[in-house]
This record gives C-alpha cells, sequence and structure tokens, in this order.
C-alpha cells in the first residue's frame, strides 16, 4: 500500500477538536517569545502559521510536537477512538516532524534512506534499514516524493531544497495523523515548491491534519484554508482571503513593501 493511500479513520466530525491550546506561554532564558497563545485546532485541517522571523513560529510548533514544554498553560490533544496508537499518557496523536533545515547540522555521515528509516525504528524494533517493512516503507516514500535516486546519498552533500525533502519523507513514513512542517518550502524552487505542496494536498485529502510555518504569503499561506498570523501573540486567525490583508501584514510585519505579494 503506498503512503499516499494510508487512509485514517474516519473523523468523528469533520469539526471534532483535535488540539486545543490555552494561554500558552514560553520563552528562552526568563524571557517570554509566546504570550498566552490560545488556538484551536480541528482534525484534517491545514493551517499556515505566518510570521516575521523570531515571532515564535518554530517554538510554537516544537510546544506542539511536546519537544519542549510550555511554562504554563494548556494543552490537550483529543482522539477520535478511544483505543489509540499513542504511545504517552498526553493522548498526542501520532506526529510527524519536520524541523526548518537551517537548524540541523549534518557534521556525521548519515544517508538519504538512512535518516528517513530512522523515523520507523520505534515501529520496527531493530535497526530500521535492515528491516524489509522499514525498507519498504522508505522506498515508497522517496518514490512519493520523487527523489528514489537520491537514497544511498550522503545527506551532507544535497542541497538545502533536497534536504528539505527527506525531511518531509521522514516526517510522513510512519504515516502521522499530525504533520507540523517548521518552514516546509523555504529555499525551495518554484517546482519543489508545488511538489511539496501536492503532497501535502494528497495527505490533507486523506484527513491528515497539517500545520506549518512560511514566510511565502502568494506562494504557500494565500492556497491554505487557514491562516494564524503569529507575533508572540496571535494576531489573526481566520481564511487566507480576510486574513491576508493590507492591514493585517501592516500589523504583523510593519512593513508590507517588503512582502511577495
Ligand atoms: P521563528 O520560528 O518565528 O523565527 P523562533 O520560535 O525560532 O521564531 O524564535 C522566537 C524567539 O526565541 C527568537 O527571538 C529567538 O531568537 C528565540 N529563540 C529561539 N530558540 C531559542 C533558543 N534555543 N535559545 C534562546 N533563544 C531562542
Ligand atoms: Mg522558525
Amino acid at each position: 500500500m503506498s503512503i499516499m493511500d494510508h487512509a485514517l479513520p474516519p473523523p468523528a466530525s469533520t469539526t471534532a477538536t483535535m488540539i486545543s491550546m490555552r494561554n500558552i506561554v514560553y520563552g528562552y532564558s526568563h524571557v517570554p517569545v509566546l504570550e498566552g497563545i490560545s488556538l484551536d485546532v480541528r482534525r484534517g485541517e491545514k493551517i499556515g502559521i505566518l510570521g516575521p522571523n523570531g515571532s515564535g513560529k518554530s517554538t510554537l510548533l516544537k510546544i506542539i510536537a511536546g519537544l519542549i514544554k510550555p511554562w504554563s498553560g494548556s494543552i490537550v490533544f483529543s482522539t477520535t477512538t478511544t483505543t489509540t496508537t499513542t504511545t504517552t499518557n498526553s493522548n498526542r496523536p501520532v506526529i510527524g516532524y519536520m524541523p526548518q533545515v537551517e537548524s540541523i547540522d549534518w557534521d556525521f555521515p548519515i544517508t538519504v534512506e538512512e535518516v528517513i528509516a530512522l523515523a520507523l525504528w520505534k515501529r520496527s524494533g531493530a535497526m530500521p534499514w535492515s528491516n524489509r517493512y522499514a525498507r519498504e516503507k522508505v522506498s515508497d516514500v522517496l518514490e512519493v516524493l520523487g527523489m528514489s535516486r537520491y537514497a544511498k546519498r550522503q545527506i551532507r552533500e544535497l542541497s538545502g531544497g533536497e534536504q528539505q525533502r527527506v525531511f518531509l519523507a521522514r516526517a510522513i513514513v510512519h504515516e502521522p495523523e499530525l504533520l507540523l512542517l517548521d518552514e516546509p518550502t523555504s529555499g525551495a524552487d518554484h517546482h519543489t515548491r508545488e511538489d511539496i505542496l501536492n503532497v501535502l494536498d494528497g495527505l490533507s485529502k486523506r484527513g491528515v491534519t497539517i500545520m506549518l510555518t512560511t514566510h511565502d504569503i502568494s506562494g504557500v499561506a494565500s492556497r491554505l484554508p487557514r491562516v494564524v498570523c503569529l507575533n508572540r501573540r496571535i494576531l489573526a486567525d481566520g481564511s487566507a482571503k480576510d486574513i491576508l490583508t493590507q492591514d493585517n501584514l501592516l500589523r504583523i510585519y510593519g512593513l508590507v513593501d517588503s512582502m511577495r505579494l
């Protein structure tokens, strides 16, 4: 079965809340960078988080991914079924997380297929690349992303855009219910960006909930059903058409001219 054929259990209702955040506060070295974030995410939604550098986008995704714990506030995950595949008692759904590529330091030798297979480690038990199930999944996802020819390449030899696609592969290979993508198209050329957005569309149609951060207003944010503007606080939240107005962008960025409108 292809990774794109994987069907999630049907949602209890199209409006079922998957994540409910209330008054999240977090910061570094006693300086808050997120102040009072309250956000509900419904199952199957596709949401873009838009904001300037340093506005807290990556921090917010890390909190949802469970990589960091908020100073205060609550984050509650709801599952649609009583039997869940989650391993923690926090009801976290199966999450695929793609970090911002520039935050990764590749000072060790590892191939593309190994990086992706590592995401399957828990499920397969043994070293993932010695396991047939894992090998098939990795080869499947590389094909979906048009990256099969890169399988044996060292990841540090790849361009930023290629590394991004490897990380997208790694985030989706274990068929997550929730995808958290930190700037999945930054630095990608037009063609790669369209490929990535097509893959996300396919996953979204299968019911995967997607949250991504972006700087690209016209190429990405304007094409998403829901956009959340963030700058330490949530400044706007709604449909791209309602949110991406000159007034809002002025408020968020302070400058409209610098944006690719
Ligand atoms: P964005 O992804 O929107 O650019 P971040 O969430 O990465 O924003 O960062 C928000 C703020 O927190 C920035 O001012 C950044 O410098 C700071 N910050 C992020 N990560 C760390 C860290 N590990 N240690 C200290 N400060 C950090
Ligand atoms: Mg960031």
